[in-house]
């Protein structure tokens, strides 16, 4: 199989994740210094009400993102993010690339409602955000951020956050994840305590129990910020094998600080100062000499 990253250990160290439910959300919201200002609306509906509503097939082709000519700014006329119009189809790959303030997080940060646009609406399977409760949007979209948000408690509450989850279901979890034989391992199993931020795990042990959080709530869609630090060759292949196995059928964005780990995604989305200037995927972009391929070979050359 083709690698979508290459090499992974550019995924490393720390991992936060958040999933499901307002305590992840105010942990993010904590991690970013951002208020949570945004309540659901008096119509919001169950997203599996709105589908059955529009006819569209729940089953099949789930996680398909749209920005529907999206403007948005934190202050009032300062537009970080301009007139973004694109759309991620189910099952998608995608990497959204450019320099540091080119509205990267602020997108991630829209898709997960932590505002809302100025101007433009964005709809996951055809429907407005706007529109689904916010504990629904959280267990739709999956996020895997660089900081690890592991709390002092036991594995299965670090897996679980609170919410209810048989012990099969995280047993699963960790399985799907390679994070399974390590917990077994230990005396206490799952009853196994962390430390505040998991002090007492390695960075790779920490990781895959992100990614297991992340499993277990079977999301839809999946957004990854990726991390920098490295890992040992036999942990990297274990993160490696999990990611996949957590990327399978499920649209994915990524956001990518390396270059060299993206060249397999379907769609790279270039962003210059809020603007999107170009997208396709590696070989388009570095074909068309812009901004993408400069970056590139930039890249190249410091390593
Ligand atoms: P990236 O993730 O690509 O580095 P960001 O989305 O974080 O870019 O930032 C886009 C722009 O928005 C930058 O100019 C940044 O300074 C600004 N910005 C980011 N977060 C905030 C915030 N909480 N308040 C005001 N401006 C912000």
């Amino acid at each position: 199989a083709q690698r979508l990253f290459n090499p992974i250990r550019q995924f490393a160290d720390k991992f936060t994740m958040f999933q499901a439910g307002f305590t992840a959300i105010e942990r993010i919201s904590e991690l970013m210094n951002e208020p949570i200002a945004i309540r659901d609306s008096q119509t919001a509906l169950s997203i599996n009400n709105q589908l059955d509503v529009k006819g569209i097939n729940k089953k099949n082709n789930r996680g398909e993102i749209r920005f529907e000519n999206v403007w948005f700014g934190y202050k009032p006329d300062e537009y970080v993010l301009k007139n973004l119009d694109f759309t991620i189809k189910p099952g998608e790959k995608v990497a959204l690339v450019g320099p540091t303030g080119a509205g990267k997080s602020s997108i991630i940060r829209l898709l997960c409602r932590l505002y809302e646009p100025s101007q433009g609406r964005i709809l996951i399977d055809g429907i407005d955000i706007k529109d689904i409760t916010q504990a629904e949007l959280r267990r739709y979209v999956g996020v895997i951020l660089q900081e690890s948000f592991l709390f002092a408690g036991d594995i299965k509450r670090n897996i679980t956050l609170g919410e209810n989850y048989s012990l099969a279901e995280v047993q699963q979890a960790a399985k799907l994840t390679n994070i399974d034989s390590f917990i077994e391992q230990l005396p206490q199993g799952y009853n196994t305590q962390l430390r505040e931020r998991g002090t007492n795990l390695s960075g790779g042990q920490k990781q895959l129990l992100a990614f297991a959080r992340v499993a277990i709530r079977n999301p839809h869609v999946l957004v990854l910020d990726e991390a920098t630090a490295s890992l040992d060759v036999k942990t990297e292949a274990l993160i490696q094998e999990a990611l996949e196995e957590l990327l399978k059928d499920r649209t994915a964005i990524i956001i990518a600080h390396r270059l060299s780990t993206i060249r397999n995604v379907d769609k790279i989305l270039v962003l210059k100062r809020g603007e999107l200037i170009e997208s396709g995927n590696h070989e388009e972009l570095l074909e068309q000499e812009g901004l993408y391929a400069s970056l590139y070979k930039l890249q190249m050359l410091e390593s």
